[in-house]
């Protein structure tokens, strides 16, 4: 199932498995200018490629190696075999050998398995810039959802290509290999870039992104205090999860407990412990601590999207 959309000069393509003619999980390629970033999964390449037989692809950037955003990338490849491929160092080994993501049965059923693909480039070959004719995109390093994870930033015009390094909706299960401090400090680096439109890998669009980011910080914050009050009070996992979430919810038992709240409490704890050692002020040090909402403010304003100026 494939869903073409248009955002100005961004198209949203946005791609899933159907099960009696209904997603099971949205996941998103952008492509703007010659640029792909990101390539849906395996089931859908087929898809993806006919839709870009009207949008030529000469280059294409990858947000991180999981099987969703690199299950295309061959099929593409084999359409424009002429494409550069960019991801980030971290990613090119998975790129390279599939099999080292480590997927579970139930991601090979929704997803399909990526085929292997060695002639992806370093970012660090381009010092993180890819160039299109019109838009000159920034790759940012956003760990925490994946190791290898980067987005991409189009300054002129303060357009953000997060992948899964933000994901909407309130968070009530996780991966095990999730790290939230990495998520926290990802999610901040995303804000002070001040975006005016997030491209997510969900292919959700948004066009007031900051509340967003700034929400979901917020949220994971407040998620974490309210673990450690409740450890701190002597409560065990599962009675964590019984009061914040209502007992473990339907992903638990269809990813047969990859993602589980109980990952996130856990998630949670990790946070705490390593902020609390990060709160702990050095001696004879001026030292504030914690992170508060000041940031610039943002450069004076020329992001309006130039196919949005011409309509
Ligand atoms: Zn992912």
């Amino acid at each position: 199932m494939i869903q073409v959309e248009q955002h100005g000069s961004v198209t949203v393509i946005r791609m899933a498995r159907a099960l009696l003619g209904r997603p099971l999980y949205w996941t998103a390629a952008y492509w703007l200018d010659g640029l792909l970033i990101d390539t849906g999964p395996a089931c859908t390449a087929h898809e993806l490629v006919r839709v870009l037989e009207k949008a030529p692809v000469q280059q294409i950037a990858i947000t991180h190696a999981h099987e969703d955003h690199i299950g295309g990338l061959v099929a593409v490849l084999t359409r424009y075999p002429d494409a550069r491929v960019y991801a980030s160092r971290q990613s090119l080994p998975l790129i390279e050998n599939p099999e080292l993501i480590g997927m579970q049965l139930y991601r090979q059923a929704i997803w399909g398995k990526p085929q292997a693909y060695s002639g992806a480039r370093s970012l660090d070959e381009i010092e993180d810039i890819i160039r299109t004719p019109q838009f000159t995109l920034r790759a940012i390093e956003t760990p925490g959802h994946s190791r290898d994870h980067v987005s991409y930033f189009e300054p002129a015009y303060r357009w953000l290509f997060c992948g899964d390094a933000f994901i909407g909706g309130r968070d009530i299960a996780w991966a095990p290999e999730f790290d939230m401090f990495a998520i926290v400090s990802s999610l901040r680096t995303l804000a002070t870039l001040r975006p005016e439109r997030l491209f997510p890998g969900s292919g959700t669009v948004r066009r007031t992104p900051l509340p967003d980011l700034l929400g979901k910080i917020t949220s994971l914050i407040q998620l974490a205090e309210k673990v450690q009050k409740l450890d701190a009070a002597g409560r065990s996992t599962a009675e964590i999860v019984m009061m914040l979430f209502g007992g473990e919810p339907g992903i638990h038992r269809w990813t047969f407990g990859h993602f589980s709240a109980a990952n996130l409490v856990e998630a949670c704890r990790v946070y705490n412990d390593l902020t609390a050692s990060a709160q702990r002020p050095p001696r004879d040090t001026d030292w504030t601590g914690g992170w508060h909402d000041d940031l610039p403010d943002p450069p004076s304003r020329r992001s309006t999207d130039p196919d949005d100026l011409r309509r």
